[in-house]
């Protein structure tokens, strides 16, 4: 997320240079860790998260029909989960809602914290 060379040039996203899928999902994980550790080096007392990325993708089959994806196996993890359901329809609805009505703000915390205890279970 920061510049291999210079110090003060951060990227995050599909526009870093890094050999990764571009998805929003590390777009947003990857900004987090440059805003922290932007926010570091400013003196503030702040844990700068480790890289862990992830795949989630949630793809809309058409009807009520959608697949929820979420696979680290690519980044040597060991978590490879899909959910064909109509609750992954749901989680899909849900999330496009919330963007589109908070102008692209990401859910609260404790929604995508659900999120994960629900991939964790499957
Ligand atoms: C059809 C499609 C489906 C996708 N589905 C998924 C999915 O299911 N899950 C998932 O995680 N990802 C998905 N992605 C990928 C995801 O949309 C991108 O990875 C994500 O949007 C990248 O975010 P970003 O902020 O890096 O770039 P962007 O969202 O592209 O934001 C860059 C912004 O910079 C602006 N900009 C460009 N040049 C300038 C300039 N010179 N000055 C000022 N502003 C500028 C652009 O207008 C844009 O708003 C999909 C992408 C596409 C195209």
């Amino acid at each position: 997320m920061r510049h291999l060379d210079r110090n003060n040039i951060y990227a995050a996203g599909d526009i870093t240079a890094l050999a990764q899928p571009k998805l929003g999902h590390i777009a947003i994980i990857q900004g987090e860790i440059a805003a922290k550790d932007f926010m570091k080096s400013l003196g503030e007392d702040i844990d700068v998260p480790a890289y862990e990325p992830e795949v989630f993708c949630i793809m809309n089959m058409g009807g009520a029909e959608a697949i929820m994806i979420n696979d680290n196996t690519l980044f040597g993890g060991e978590r490879s989960v899909a959910l064909h359901s109509p609750l992954s329809k749901v989680m899909k609805w849900g999330f496009d809602n919330y963007l589109y009505y908070n102008r692209g703000h990401m859910p609260p915390e404790w929604a995508l914290k659900l999120t994960d205890k629900l991939t964790e279970m499957l």
